[in-house]
């Protein structure tokens, strides 16, 4: 088999200088994290929501991707049909370094999403129109095109499709607190995380007594970019044995 499933959070565009929720205690950018990200707060203020979103397009436009992005992208061509790159990120900045055929598990900054026929649309980096229209369909219900909490991600069965056709696992900057890494890495024999902090193995349900690092076969705690030679090694080792 010897293929490679590959799940990226924030840490990999941190160091491109995307901030995310985790950054600091509930607020994004001051604004408050369960308002924007949950599907109560888009009911109660959509226009607030709208324009949080308006504002991190507008902040992607400036921001380059960094080694780690450009290493994954070249990872597609290198070895065709053997990787599969799942992202929880929404920024384009993988796109940006050519890569072809990443996931976007929770969604894209630079699309916008029809309500009504449910079809996306690229406005690239800048604001949703007062007036925005569906280019499919006409309506004018429309909206960003990021998952929230408390909505279902149906791009989450990719991950169930990869992890059946591969044997390492990969997690790049991404503690598990969304999707359950620890939970995964079980299905496969081989697996590498690659995070600057150790972290406790926490889910819902509260603290583990492990780390999250002790179920990995390989632990390079560093940044992405900080982990970019060691990583390729193991994945040639991995796929060239
Ligand atoms: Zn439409």
């Amino acid at each position: 088999m010897h293929k490679v499933m590959i799940i990226s959070g924030a840490g990999l565009s941190a160091e491109s200088g995307i901030s995310t929720f985790r950054d600091s205690d509930g607020l994004w950018e001051n604004y408050d994290v369960m308002t924007v990200c949950s599907t109560q707060g888009w009911q109660q203020d959509r226009q607030l929501v709208t324009n949080f979103y308006n504002a991190r397009r507008e902040d992607l436009e400036d921001k380059k991707p960094n080694a780690m992005h450009k290493a994954l992208a070249a990872l597609e061509t290198k070895y065709k049909g053997k990787i599969h790159h799942l992202t929880q990120n929404v920024d384009d900045l993988l796109e940006r370094a050519r890569a072809k055929e990443v996931v976007h598990l929770h969604g894209t900054l630079t699309d916008l999403r029809c309500e009504a026929c449910h079809q996306t649309f690229e406005v690239g980096y800048r604001a949703q129109r007062e007036d925005e229209q569906c280019p499919h369909c006409g309506s004018y219900s429309v909206r960003h095109n990021v998952v929230m909490f408390g909505e279902s991600a149906p791009m989450y069965q990719h991950i169930y499709k990869a992890i059946d056709d591969s044997d390492l696992f990969i997690a790049i900057g991404t503690s598990g607190q969304v999707i359950d890494i620890v939970a995964l890495v079980q299905d496969f024999k081989h697996s590498i995380l690659i995070n600057p902090k150790q972290e406790r193995h926490q889910t819902a349900f509260g603290d583990f007594e492990k780390n999250i690092d002790d179920y990995f076969e390989h632990f390079l705690q560093t940044t992405a970019t900080g982990a970019v030679d060691e990583m390729l090694e193991l994945i040639e080792e991995h796929l060239c044995r």
